[in-house]
């Protein structure tokens, strides 16, 4: 299939935010996401980037425009937020494990709420997802018996226990030390060749260069450019990109 015939996961038309203290967080924002796609979101801080993405899980409430996820609109009233979430994945900077679970069970919570499988058939597959992550023999470590970056592969594996259509990645490797950074980036980059649709805010150009289907730069609550990484990164048409790329290359 083309890349241009997949289907439309994600389709962002004209989304305007202003939270309740009346600061703008996004203008206009505009976006589609097909299946398989890597999108990976870039930006100075405070540009919408986090705002955009929580918005694609309702997590944020948008004030104006329309989302729609798999076919539904997310921010409609009849929005059913339980079954979206089930089937977007999300991934933040903090790892948010439950602290008294163990890692197979952080695993195995939600899933189980959810229901319709089988104990023994869950235990296995997430058993098999934390071998996915590399953490095979760490099913029964607590938190803060793990490093950060195996905390964060625990909850990209979390996130993939639900078995989602679309995973969305906040800035996951900024906490990190930069010694851990690359065994999460390796897990996301597995991810993504195997076929996952994603959106990524990140701060590593090295991963988005090499990863993303597109990248989306976003300054002031707009998306002021996007496009294939190749032309984003080489020869940027935006004098605004340009700066920012300055500034963090
Ligand atoms: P980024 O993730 O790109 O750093 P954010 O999406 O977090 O940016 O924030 C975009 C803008 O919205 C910023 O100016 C931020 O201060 C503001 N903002 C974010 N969350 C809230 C909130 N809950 N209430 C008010 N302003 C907010
Ligand atoms: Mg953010």
């Amino acid at each position: 299939m083309t890349e241009s015939a997949a289907e439309v996961l994600i389709e962002v038309r004209d989304v305007g935010k202003v939270f309740a203290n009346g600061v703008v967080g996004l203008k206009q924002v505009s976006m589609t996401v097909r299946r398989g796609e890597v999108v990976c979101i870039i930006g100075p801080s405070g540009s919408g980037k986090s705002t955009l993405l929580r918005t694609l899980n309702a997590l944020e409430t948008i004030t104006s425009g329309e989302i729609q996820v798999l076919g539904q609109s997310v921010h409609g009233g009849k929005a059913n937020l339980n079954r979206l979430r089930t089937h977007v994945g999300m991934v933040f900077q903090s790892f948010n494990l439950f602290p008294h679970k163990t890692a197979l069970e952080n695993l195995m919570l939600a899933p189980r709420v959810v229901g319709k499988v089988a104990t023994s058939e869950l235990r296995e597959r997430c058993q098999a997802l934390l071998a996915k992550v590399g953490l095979a023999d760490k099913a029964d470590a607590h938190p803060a018996q793990l490093s950060g970056g195996q905390q964060q592969r625990v909850a990209i594996a979390r996130a993939l226990a639900m078995q989602p259509d679309i995973m969305l990645f906040d800035e996951p490797t900024s906490a990190l030390d930069p010694e851990k950074v690359n065994e999460v980036l390796d897990v996301m980059k597995v991810l993504a060749r195997e076929g996952m649709t994603m959106c990524v805010v990140t701060h590593e150009m090295g991963f988005a260069r090499a990863v993303a289907d597109r990248v989306v730069f976003m300054e002031a609550g707009e998306i002021v450019y996007e496009d294939r990484p190749e032309p984003f990164f080489e020869a940027p048409r935006s004098e605004r990109l340009k700066a920012f790329l300055g500034q963090v290359l």
